[in-house]
């Protein structure tokens, strides 16, 4: 969602005659954008910002966008008096507003739905992957989670607005469309006629234009998994076969805390079926390790559900307590130094069972979309169907956009393949 919020406001700034720059000391105007999931993403902006007060251009703006502006509101300016402006994740296309103003300071953090989707120009052309918001903010109130604090009540975008940004995406450029959201896959939107639509209605209309040939969708909540979306991943050989579906937590009791109210069976109910749909699935989740009051018993029956799950790609994290939420207050917090050995656990178990499954796709072709130049410039990075990176030995000036790649080898982290005729 960063990425995406991010590629819009540098199209609206090259739109106002801006060009980037690697270098902030250099800069006119500086943004970050920002995350809060995690305290340490927060501190991290802070210090940035520390930083670069000093070392700026006296006469640069500078200012901070997304969730971090939500989460410190005006307290923002009071840190760090050189900001110009705080604006929350869903008033950035505000952004004009300081650029006609430099000498003012621009405050805005209300959560007013839609808006800066129609606000910011489209971009002149699209990436690769098209990123589409398809609808924003999260109901579920996870009791460890400042997302409904800081983007708010899920709203879901108007059918035809997401269909507009998808046409517009293929014919700019776009070979995969993601559809995002909190709740991605809680989207239902429903037409003044009365008719409602579904996840699987994009889906299937991103389908029908040529030009796209990979769809995907982030995050998504295990519940509302409904079976017309389960029965994509059948019917859509365009979608991947891979989903992140985040458990969190392999102990009920957890889940209960986290107020995740599923049990393991029908999660692992929902994984059958989505298995079923489409036998070649992979799925991969997000964990939180010493969530308050987790005991051993409860972290082994995470590692016993990814033993079970046998996930890959995913992305696990230590429990950070945050302002707005309710789990910050619960008692039993677990020490750090407990959180960390739970921590390299987890992450031991999830890097074997990836480091497998990137093995056993050595000596299969599956076809890849170009990412770009690896780190020395001279090869081109492709991304298999389930995202994992792979490394081909082709001058990333003439890459093709989708290619047939044999994997010829693999590790924990990535793989290497040749592009096949
Ligand atoms: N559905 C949201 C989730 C983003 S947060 C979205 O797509 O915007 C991504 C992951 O961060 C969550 O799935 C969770 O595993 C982790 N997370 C959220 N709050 C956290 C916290 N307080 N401490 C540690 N990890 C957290």
């Amino acid at each position: 969602m960063n990425v995406y919020d991010g590629q819009r406001i540098a199209s609206m700034l090259r739109g106002r005659g801006y060009i980037q720059t690697d270098d902030y000391t250099d800069a006119d105007i500086i943004i970050l954008n920002t995350c809060a999931v995690r305290a340490k993403a927060t501190d991290k902006v802070f210090s940035a910002l520390g930083r670069m007060r000093t070392e700026k251009k006296p006469d640069a703006i500078m200012g901070i966008v997304g969730c971090v502006a939500r989460e410190s509101g005006a307290d923002a300016f009071r840190r760090v008096p050189e900001l110009n402006f705080v604006l929350g994740p869903q008033s950035y296309h505000k952004l004009p507003e300081i650029l006609d103003n430099p000498d003012t300071r621009l405050f805005n953090i209300d959560l007013g739905g839609l808006e800066k989707f129609d606000a910011m120009p489209q971009m002149e052309t699209s990436p690769l992957i098209a990123y589409i918001p398809i609808q924003e903010g999260c109901n579920h109130c996870c009791t460890y989670c400042i997302v409904p604090y800081t983007r708010g009540r899920e709203i879901s975008r108007p059918i035809d607005s997401v269909i507009h940004d998808v046409v517009h995406a293929a014919n700019t450029g776009a070979r995969e469309i993601c559809f995002l959201g909190q709740n991605v896959n809680g989207y239902k939107y429903t037409a003044p006629d009365g008719l409602s639509y579904r996840l699987s209605d994009l889906i299937r209309a991103a389908a029908q234009q040529d030009a796209i040939k990979r769809i995907r969708f982030t995050s998504s909540y295990p519940t509302e998994m409904t079976d017309d979306l389960i029965e994509m991943f059948r019917t859509e050989q365009k979608l991947l076969p891979f989903l992140n579906l985040p458990i969190q937590s392999g102990s009920l009791n957890v889940l209960t805390k986290m107020n995740r109210p599923y049990s393991l069976n029908l999660y692992i109910d929902i994984v059958d079926k989505l298995k079923s749909a489409r036998p070649d699935i992979q799925i991969s989740s997000d964990f939180i390790v010493g969530f308050p009051g987790e005991t051993d018993d409860d972290f082994e029956q995470t590692l016993d559900i990814v033993r079970r799950v046998k996930y890959i790609n995913s992305f696990s994290f230590k429990y950070s307590p945050r302002p707005h939420t309710a789990a910050a207050l619960m008692p039993n917090q677990i020490p750090e130094k407990i959180k960390s050995e739970r921590l390299y656990k987890l992450d031991a178990l999830l890097n074997e069972i990836q480091r497998e499954f990137n093995e056993s796709c050595v000596n299969k072709t599956l076809s890849c979309l170009y990412e770009g130049p690896d780190k020395t410039g001279k090869y081109a990075i492709y991304r298999t169907p389930y995202m994992q990176p792979c490394v081909v030995k082709i001058a990333p000036q003439i890459a093709p956009q989708i290619a047939h790649i044999k994997i010829t080898d693999a590790n924990k982290a990535s793989l290497r393949g040749d592009i096949q005729n």
